[in-house]
């Protein structure tokens, strides 16, 4: 059996847990409708189990229900950020974004991060440990239930690499997909990878209908390697034919992200080498400016630039988007919420606003 993180559990998992304590098949389900499609935020509430069951559920697997730590919320466009503490004192951050099509939210997928880009704050402390798919599940959950309503599309892209924590991605995103669960359409999950190339492979072979979104970042080895560590040990080459491999396995377009940073892979000649390197495949490019982090010192491609890399990838018949900035009043690269939360701890004592224009959300 697994380990005591019971939102983890599939459902077949479920039923056998129950069935060990004597219940029968169908309280076995019923146990993982409250967890995943009613989230009862206790035992006492799924009164259709008996209740020497649901004392020792309680007894031997503890609920994990997320509360926020903190939060902010974005006068610009309401874009929302959730800190959330987990049992052992780590802190992770979601991100609930509101969009056109729906609402999304950004989960993390590790406490910290292991992958090294340059640019990114996730990395900047090292990985601490990854996390179960409950606690992936859970920031879906809690940001539901903090914002109101039930989300409609996750991408995972938050901090973390999740093909680094790839069994319980695949958990979470089983579960998460559930008909007895949430039931959201594999088509509205994303996930994003820095390039873990045999883990694409792996992923692709189990045929999800998922988005794969793949952070390019630089359009020849040496450009990629400068910023991501990554590129090392896998070439651009191997990389763009695994995802050609997830592209024929599932049909799914390639995401490819490629986050523009003044002076590094922003030029004319970058965008010609990635015209080149990506016509007539099918797929899109969402160009990203980059996120200052105070503690890296890159800076953000001018407009002009951006819309002119734009136009020359749309020359080679690339359909591009240039990412909007979600909630950039609030601290907007992924990870900065977190860093500032365990910058905090480390010297308290402190406030945590930073004086920034956020409308700050009670403590719960
Ligand atoms: N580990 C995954 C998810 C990371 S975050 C991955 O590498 O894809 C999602 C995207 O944001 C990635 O493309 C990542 O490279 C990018 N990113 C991280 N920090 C950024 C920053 N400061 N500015 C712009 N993009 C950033």
């Amino acid at each position: 059996m697994t380990g005591k993180d019971i939102k983890s559990f599939s459902l077949e998992e479920a039923v056998q847990t129950v069935r060990e304590m004597g219940g029968k098949d169908f309280q076995g389900k019923q146990l993982f409708e409250w967890l995943h499609q009613k989230q009862a935020d206790s035992y006492e509430r799924m009164t259709n189990l008996p209740k020497s069951m649901r004392s020792r559920l309680e007894e031997e697997y503890p609920l994990l229900t997320l509360q926020p730590a903190d939060a902010q919320i974005s006068a610009l466009d309401g874009t929302r950020k959730y800190l959330f503490a987990l049992p052992d004192g780590q802190m992770v951050e979601s991100v609930w974004m509101r969009y056109r099509h729906g609402d999304s939210v950004c989960i993390s997928s590790q406490a910290g991060c292991r992958m090294g880009c340059r640019f990114c704050a996730s990395t900047i402390g090292g990985l601490v440990r990854n996390l179960s798919a409950q606690e992936m599940l859970e920031q879906v959950y809690a940001v539901g239930r903090a914002v109101g309503k039930p989300v409609s599309h996750v991408v995972v892209m938050g901090t973390g690499e999740p093909l680094d924590n790839y069994e319980n991605l695949l958990k979470f995103i089983r579960i998460l997909n559930h008909e007895r669960g949430m039931h959201i359409s594999q088509r509205n999950i994303t996930v994003s990878t820095c390039g873990i190339v045999p883990r694409i492979y792996d992923l692709a072979r189990e045929k999800l209908q998922i988005t794969l979104a793949l952070s390019l970042h630089g359009a020849t080895d040496e450009k990629r390697q400068n910023l991501m560590p990554i590129a090392k040990k896998h070439t651009l080459f191997e990389t763009l034919e695994a995802c050609d491999f997830y592209f024929e396995q599932t049909g799914r377009r390639i995401t490819y992200e490629y986050s523009l940073v003044q002076g590094e892979n922003d030029g004319p000649e970058d965008a010609e080498r990635l015209g080149k390197l990506l016509r007539g495949k099918n797929c899109h490019v969402n160009l990203i400016p980059v996120n200052p982090v105070k503690e890296r010192g890159f800076r953000q491609s001018e407009q002009k630039v951006v819309d002119k890399f734009k136009n020359k990838l749309e020359k080679y018949g690339i359909n591009v988007t240039i990412r909007r900035e979600m909630g950039r009043d609030i601290d907007g690269a992924c990870g900065q919420l977190r860093r500032r939360h365990m910058e905090m701890d480390a010297d308290r004592p402190g406030t945590p606003s930073g004086g920034k224009i956020t409308e700050r959300e009670k403590k719960r």
